[in-house]
């Protein structure tokens, strides 16, 4: 089996019937840049940045960052990455950065809330990030968007250091894609609303599951109700891509459940654009794209959404569908 998938690692990702989807990976540092190049991923869909931040005994300067963000944004040589700012908070702490003690860290002080309230720390993500924006293809993503007062109110201070860095002579990407993490219900829901305002989603399941679903990501005790194939999350993520489609936007997925088999054919049939997984897992998830047929996808998400009421009944649907091809 490996070595047909080593086959495709030069190749791009098409159904059996042709049609084209982007498989990315997830990364935490330009060290694993390795990893993504030896698995033939076609993008990075994911550059969590707080490992930046985390990894650092002090705040990390616009220089560490830039040669950060260029070094990774260079070495994909052309093809697209997808940088999310900074989502410390929740069970992310840094030493130089005291958070308040919360009860309820994961709905609490995360993410673009703090880059929204230390607006110099978020600035001088962002310049690094425009910065390195001339190295090749980049698109901005801020995480936890749960009104579209966050994302204006981030994507103006992008405005303002990007015409602050043109007017010191600095040269600045003008093709800059800036989207969202869809990862709170209130977002997924209002994505039509959010769609005609961003260049794209990409759907963060690892939260909006546990958001949806009121069950924490991190506690065992509640993991059976940790359910991607739960037909509300299902009908969640077609909205999302809906809506993104309506608008001439993309739709892409940086949650664990992208590189999940189980849901690979859902997704697909769903119309998911781009699939952003760990490198390890893009290969395996290339061919099993080849041999799935997307109007039979289609069928199958539709019954999945419309059909089932239970997480049992949607898997058994999927299992039925992928024995016979
Ligand atoms: C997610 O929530 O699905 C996601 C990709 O972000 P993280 O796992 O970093 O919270
Ligand atoms: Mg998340």
């Amino acid at each position: 089996q490996q070595a047909e998938w080593e086959k495709l690692k030069d190749a791009e990702t098409f159904s059996k019937d042709g049609k084209q989807v982007e498989l990315a990976a997830n990364i935490g540092t330009p060290k694993d840049l390795e990893g993504v190049i030896n698995n033939g991923a076609e993008g990075i869909g994911l550059y969590r940045t707080e490992f930046l931040y985390m990894d650092s005994a002090e705040m990390p300067t616009e220089e560490d960052q830039f040669n950060a963000y260029k070094a990774v944004i260079e070495g994909m040589n052309g093809k697209p990455v997808v940088v999310r700012t900074m989502d410390i908070g929740g069970d992310k702490e840094l030493p130089y950065l005291p958070l308040p003690h919360e009860m309820n860290p994961f709905l609490g002080y995360r993410a673009i809330r703090i880059s929204l309230n230390e607006p110099a720390m978020f600035r001088t993500q962002l310049r690094a990030l425009l910065r390195a924006s001339v190295y090749g293809p980049l698109r901005i993503m801020f995480p936890m968007i749960a009104t579209l007062n966050d994302f204006r109110g981030a994507k103006a201070i992008l405005e303002e250091e990007k015409a602050k860095l043109i007017a010191e002579g600095v040269e600045v990407s003008d093709s800059i894609q800036v989207g969202i993490m869809i990862e709170i219900p209130a977002a997924a829901v209002l994505a039509h609303q959010f769609a005609k305002e961003v260049d794209f989603f990409s759907i963060g399941t690892n939260d909006l599951i546990q958001y949806t679903m009121a069950a924490d990501r991190m506690n065992e005790q509640v993991s059976y109700l940790y359910q991607p194939y739960n037909p509300s999350i299902l009908t969640l993520i077609k909205h999302v891509i809906d809506s993104a489609h309506k608008e001439g936007k993309w739709a892409g997925m940086c949650g664990e459940m992208a590189g999940d088999q189980t849901a690979v054919p859902l997704l697909l049939g769903l119309g998911l654009d781009e699939f952003s997984m760990s490198a390890s897992s893009v290969l395996k998830t290339r061919s099993l794209i080849s041999k799935l047929n997307i109007s039979d996808m289609q069928k199958l998400a539709e019954k999945a959404i419309n059909e089932c009421a239970t997480v049992e009944e949607v898997e058994a649907l999927v299992e039925e569908a992928v024995a016979s091809i």
